[in-house]
């Protein structure tokens, strides 16, 4: 199988898998937009060309938010797909604050790999947060989303320059934004 059919496969599936679900902004986008978002942000602004990071962003967040198993991941995509959408799936019986909590603790221990699709992730989401936010979130929770994500990626650094460097921005228009700015 070519990379190109692999990737379309994996996206065939999140896309099957996320069907019913909507993001949490005011138009309720479809689900599938953000998964796809990530591995374009991989793609096009990291220059990332490893298929297996690309799977792992499409389907980041399959086991954290459907019914998909890790068995089902190996089976469909094999132990490496499998593995790397684990490290960046949230384990849901914590309570949320400890969740926050686990994730930016355990990012410096993420592979590489995870680490990018965790970069990226927080670049779709800060941006989402800053311009498509979650109905009823006021100004300083997205603030403190933010602030969060900030956490996450500086576990995350020296992975990709190009990613980083995007994140940056991101982030500072994103406080800009909602007011924040930093005096800097
Ligand atoms: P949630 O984890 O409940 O929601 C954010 C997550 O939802 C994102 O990480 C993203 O995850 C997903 N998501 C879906 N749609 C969107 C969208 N349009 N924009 C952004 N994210 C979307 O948020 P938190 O509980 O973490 O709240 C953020 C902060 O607010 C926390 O740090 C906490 O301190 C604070 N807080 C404030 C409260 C208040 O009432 N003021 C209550 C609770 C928390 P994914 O990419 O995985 O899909
Ligand atoms: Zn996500």
């Amino acid at each position: 199988m070519t990379d190109l059919q692999q990737f379309l496969r994996s996206a065939a599936f999140a896309a099957r898998k996320h069907r019913l679900q909507k993001r949490k902004d005011a138009d309720a986008s479809p689900y599938i937009n953000h998964p796809i978002e990530v591995a374009a942000i991989l793609a096009g602004d990291g220059g990332v060309t490893d298929i297996v990071t690309l799977v792992g962003a499409v389907l980041h967040d399959t086991l954290e938010d459907t019914e998909t198993t890790p068995a089902e991941l190996v089976r469909e995509f094999g132990p490496v797909i499998r593995d790397l959408v684990q490290e960046v799936t949230d384990d849901q019986r914590l309570p949320k604050a400890v969740r926050k909590a686990v994730q930016a603790a355990g990012a410096p221990h993420l592979s590489p790999r995870a680490k990018l699709i965790r970069i990226a992730d927080k670049i779709a989401n800060v941006r989402d947060v800053a311009h498509h936010p979650p109905a009823h979130w006021d100004v300083i929770r997205r603030r403190e989303y933010l602030d969060w994500t900030e956490q996450v990626v500086a576990g995350c650094r020296g992975v990709s320059a190009a990613i980083e460097a995007l994140y940056g921005r991101v982030l500072q228009e994103g406080r800009v934004a909602l007011g924040a700015a930093r005096q800097e």
